[in-house]
């Protein structure tokens, strides 16, 4: 038997040539779309206002997918840490911060990640696959059955911009009226400088907000914490920066995050300035996150504090970013899948007992 399609593949212009394909009309595609991600249908016997026929005829050749969390941990500060199983036995994480009724969501778009950045735990895993379509948009899908969500940041597992033919797909869902309906400027794309890939994303998905993790403010540096800055040095992320497309007063999201004594000094914090001051930008520090096997420290409060400062004295947007979901490791760069290892553990004990 051949592997029905999943629908939740499709941007709308997808799903009306898959239909055209069976001879439907445009307008069923619409129809559809709308169950799918406004009514949250997870079949087509839901869809009341389409013939039986079609829905018999769609239930042999296609399918909606769908997420379950296999667990989900609260912090103390109400985020909420959800744990997708995938089904081929790997798993991702997206983070649900919550912010009087404007939550905001943080998704993956790999198991593991291919970047190898020193100082986060999803790079340790390498990785194991890029997401499907389907697979992103039903992390929002999932979690919005809990809470309303508002923004969604690509700030989880994997370098969005590596599976930028998975991604798009997945924003237009998010962008489209009859989809998700989330505004372009309530989506943000993290990406660690691939270049070439960032004019990519301009092209194809003009006005969705960049963040562009920059970590360092020499080459240096950037080579030895952040390997894809040996490709696509600091001059030409700067300068994919500058040209990428964004509207009037918005601007570029500069992550750095702080790590105690390699790149947390006031010399860092003006050169930082100068790198960055060809860019509209707003600055996202963001303390290190502290994790197991990584030498790096986190930064002083005091260290934090006048980075800051000195950046806003110069009238820097700056937000220092608090640890929100530590309690639950759910805070930026500790997300890794556990799953992974509670599986690891099971086979281990079955093939003991065999
Ligand atoms: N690959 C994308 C998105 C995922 S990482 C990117 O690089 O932007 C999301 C953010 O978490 C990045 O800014 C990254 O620099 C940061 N990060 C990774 N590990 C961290 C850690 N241990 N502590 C604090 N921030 C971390």
């Amino acid at each position: 038997m051949t592997e029905k399609t999943d629908l939740k593949n499709f941007p709308l212009p997808a799903l009306e040539l898959f239909l055209k394909g069976k001879g439907k009309e445009r307008f069923r595609a619409i129809q559809i779309f709308k169950w799918i991600y406004q009514h949250g249908a997870g079949g087509f016997e839901e869809m009341t206002n389409i013939s039986k026929d079609l829905r018999l005829e769609l239930a042999e050749t296609a399918c909606i997918s769908n997420l379950h969390a296999e667990t989900v941990e609260e912090g103390s500060d109400g985020t909420r840490k959800y744990l997708f199983s995938l089904g081929d036995g790997s798993a991702v994480e997206s983070v649900m911060i919550p912010d009087e009724g404007r939550a905001t969501l943080c998704i993956s778009s790999q198991v593991g990640c291919a970047m190898a950045c020193e100082f986060c735990l999803t790079g340790n895993f390498r990785l194991t696959r890029n997401l499907t379509t389907a697979e992103i948009v039903n992390q929002i899908m999932a979690v919005r059955r809990d809470v309303e969500i508002r923004n969604i940041v690509f700030m989880g597992m994997g370098e969005p911009l590596h599976n930028l033919d998975n991604v798009i797909p997945a924003i237009q869902i998010m962008l489209d009226g009859n989809g998700l309906q989330l505004s372009n400027r309530r989506v943000t794309v993290s990406t660690c400088g691939l270049v070439p890939e960032m004019a990519r994303l301009g092209r194809e998905i003009p006005n969705v907000n960049l963040a562009v993790s920059l970590n360092a403010t020499t080459d240096e540096l950037r080579d030895r914490i952040m390997p894809v800055n040996r490709t696509y040095p600091l001059k030409a992320l700067m300068k994919a920066c500058k040209v990428f497309p964004l509207p009037g007063r918005r601007k570029v999201t500069f992550e750095y995050v702080m790590i105690g004594g390699i790149n947390d000094s006031l010399e860092d914090a003006k050169r930082l300035l100068r790198l960055t001051s060809d860019v509209p930008n707003k600055v996202n520090l963001i303390p290190f996150n502290e994790h197991e096997g990584c030498g790096f420290k986190a930064p002083t409060r005091a260290a934090i504090d006048d980075f800051h400062k000195y950046l806003i004295d110069r009238n820097v947007t700056v937000i220092t970013r608090d640890s929100r979901g530590g309690d639950i490791s759910a805070a930026c760069g500790q997300l890794k899948g556990k799953l992974e290892k509670r599986k690891t553990i099971e086979t281990r004990s079955n093939g003991a007992t065999e």
